[in-house]
């Protein structure tokens, strides 16, 4: 089929990349010139492993192109998506005009019937904003469907995400356009959940707000460990063997963070309060992950007393591992509450040390994860990247002037740590 997808960022591109995979002709289209200048020079702007090889090999066969022009985009498809960011208002709220701007742009463009999918993370009703838009703006007066198409991809793991979804979700107002859906998804062999758009709508915030409260969980119990003895990895060991609950989203650590859980969560919270529903609930998992950090930093500062004139490594400055994404990342704000306390810092990230520096511009910068605890008094892991867990432990004991680690993802054995001479705290053991 032919598509197009508004906002070539994390999702649209990926999303576009495995369209393309699977036969489709896609368009991606993003205002950022720059952007738009670097793909077409087979510069993959993100790092997600397994893109780079996706784009250029799609982009060579002619399935797949960019431009920055969106009438072009809208003409040349039957079906266009929006990929556009929904970013946090000071308040919580969803700031929608990215939303607005592109539904105005479609209709514009639009000179015959197009089906209208939304991708971006939107409260529900929004789909009913968009249609009401697109009508009002269309001069040509012709017809298009809405249809809601939440995406549900991690970063650092999207393009497996995409071509092997647990389930793809389609919110349509009427069946016009499912056929069309179930034919663009009919490759990735997935079950296919259509439904109305505002459940649509409403199953992506209800879904990010679910897993940021299982982490939440999982970091309350780790308080109850430590606190009790116990270990919080052989609690959620032990949980996670039940079908009904399940081993993922169980990792306490120092809180969840990233471009999706904190923003989706402050937004389902504000859109249940205008539903009229106070959502307590889940100010309790914003509050926990809150905590989370200020248990964290306080261990620290307990350990280490005064963070004045100290020098802190630290490992990991993406939200998480696999991906460059340092979007409302626990490791930046981690490393910004310690250079607050007067420590300077020596840090490093397999993947994000670019997009991080312009956040920790006093950080040293080291290239080679094995020596950025050379002359610091501590070394702190705030990611949880696999490579962090082959780090030459010797040489590293060896490069600090105290055997001190914090280990914000219990990485390692806590035993052999103090069996290896190691001042080790974790989380919840
Ligand atoms: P992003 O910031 O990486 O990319 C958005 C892109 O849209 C940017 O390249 C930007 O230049 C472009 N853009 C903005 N306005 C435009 C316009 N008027 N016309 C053309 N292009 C425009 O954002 P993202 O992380 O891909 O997120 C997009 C949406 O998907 C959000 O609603 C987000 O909540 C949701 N989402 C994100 C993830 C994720 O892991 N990143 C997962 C699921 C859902």
């Amino acid at each position: 089929m032919k598509l197009t997808i508004i906002g070539t960022g994390y999702v649209g591109l990926v999303t576009g990349a495995c369209f393309a995979e699977v036969g489709h002709r896609v368009i991606c289209v993003d205002n950022d010139a720059a952007k738009v200048r670097q793909l077409r020079a087979g510069v993959i702007p993100i790092y997600e492993p397994g893109l780079e090889e996706l784009v250029k090999r799609n982009v060579a066969l002619g399935r797949l192109s960019f431009t920055e022009n969106t009438p072009e985009g809208v003409q040349q498809s039957d079906v266009v998506f929006i990929a556009v960011p929904t970013p946090p208002q000071p308040d919580g709220s969803v700031d929608l005009s990215f939303i607005e701007r592109v539904a105005r742009d479609i209709a514009g463009a639009m000179t015959e019937y197009k089906i209208v999918v939304d991708k971006s993370t939107v409260p529900v009703k929004t789909g009913e904003k968009v249609a009401e838009t697109i009508k009002r703006y269309c001069k040509a007066k012709v017809d298009c469907d809405v249809v809601s198409n939440p995406e549900f991809l991690r970063e650092g793991f999207a393009v497996g995400d995409l071509m092997n979804p647990d389930r793809v979700v389609v919110g349509v107002r009427s069946q016009r356009p499912v056929a069309a859906l179930k034919q663009i998804y009919a490759p990735f062999r997935a079950p296919i959940v259509v439904t109305d758009i505002a459940s649509a709508e409403l199953i992506k915030h209800a879904s990010n707000s679910f897993l940021a409260l299982k982490i939440s969980y999982i970091n309350a119990i780790s308080v109850l460990c430590e606190a009790s003895g116990a270990n919080v990895q052989e609690v959620a060991a032990g949980m996670g063997m039940d079908e009904r609950i399940g081993r993922r989203f169980l990792d306490a650590g120092i809180g969840f963070g990233g471009s999706c859980f904190p923003k989706d969560l402050s937004a389902f919270i504000k859109i249940a309060e205008q539903i009229g529903y106070d959502f307590r609930l889940l100010k309790e998992v914003q509050r926990i992950n809150a905590d989370q950090m200020d248990r964290f930093v306080k261990k620290i500062i307990e350990t280490l007393w005064v963070l004045r004139d100290k020098k802190i490594a630290v490992l990991g400055l993406a939200f998480k591992q696999n991906t460059d994404d340092v979007r409302m990342s626990p490791a930046i704000a981690l490393c910004q509450r310690l250079q607050k306390e007067g420590a300077a810092l020596r840090v490093h990230d397999p993947k994000a040390m670019e997009k991080a520096r312009p956040l920790l511009p006093d950080a040293t910068c080291v290239e080679d994860m094995n020596a950025v605890a050379e002359g610091c008094d501590a070394l702190v892991i705030a990611t949880e990247w696999d490579e962090f867990k082959n780090l030459d432990l010797e040489r590293v004991r060896k490069s600090l002037s105290h055997p001190i680690l914090f280990d914000g993802r219990n990485l390692f054995d806590r035993a052999q740590m103090e069996e290896r001479g190691w001042i080790y705290k974790s989380i919840g053991r």
